[in-house]
């Protein structure tokens, strides 16, 4: 059987407990968020990267990516050669009221041109305005940070190692053309 009174004296205890304590609230919008620099906030779309490849909209598990494109020819490079066709965006959009900000999209995208931006400040109170058009995407480009500087101890990319190479050879060669 419960002693008369313990009840209050259990939740006096915890009032004096949670007294002391630092508080969480955060007080959003007065004070802003720290939030990491890696944080998935928006996607931006960087459009020169983009071959219209779809894999990103194939991939999303949503499907909330919306592309448009046509195909444009390219004249020969040399003469005699042949006629190169390729994929020219006509639309490319992206259903934030839907998206889940899974990252799938950035990561099989196999020409760098998705990125995350940490920020989250675009609620809208039509829905329609959450599908953020390529301008929009690209206008978030501007607030991607920077990527992580490279560990020291790692082992050097293969396309900077090539670019080395071809710089030292270069250098070597015309060292030689002028000692000759
Ligand atoms: S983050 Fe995920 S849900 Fe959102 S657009 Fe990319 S693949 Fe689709
Ligand atoms: S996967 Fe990348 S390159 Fe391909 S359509 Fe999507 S954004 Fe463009």
């Amino acid at each position: 059987m419960a002693i008369p009174g313990s009840g209050l004296a259990k939740g006096l205890a915890v009032t004096l407990r949670t007294m002391t304590r630092r508080s969480v609230t955060a007080q959003y919008p007065d004070v802003q968020p720290e939030l990491p620099p890696r944080t998935r906030g928006v996607i931006g779309l960087f459009e020169e990267n983009c071959t219209v490849c779809m894999l990103c909209a194939r991939e999303c598990p949503d499907w909330c990516i919306y592309i448009d494109s046509h195909k444009e020819t390219v004249p020969a490079a040399t003469p005699g050669g042949r006629e190169r066709s390729r994929n020219v965006l006509d639309r490319f959009a992206i259903d934030f009221a839907l998206c889940m900000y899974c990252g799938i999209c950035i990561e099989v995208c196999p020409f760098d041109a998705l990125f995350w931006s940490p920020e989250f400040e675009y609620a809208e109170t039509d829905i329609h305005e959450l599908t953020h058009e390529r301008d929009k995407l690209r206008e978030w480009m501007w607030t991607v940070p920077e990527p992580p500087a490279l560990d020291p101890a790692a082992e050097e990319p293969k396309e900077i190692a090539a670019a080395r190479k071809a710089a030292e050879k270069l250098a070597a060669q015309q060292q030689q053309e002028g000692e000759a």
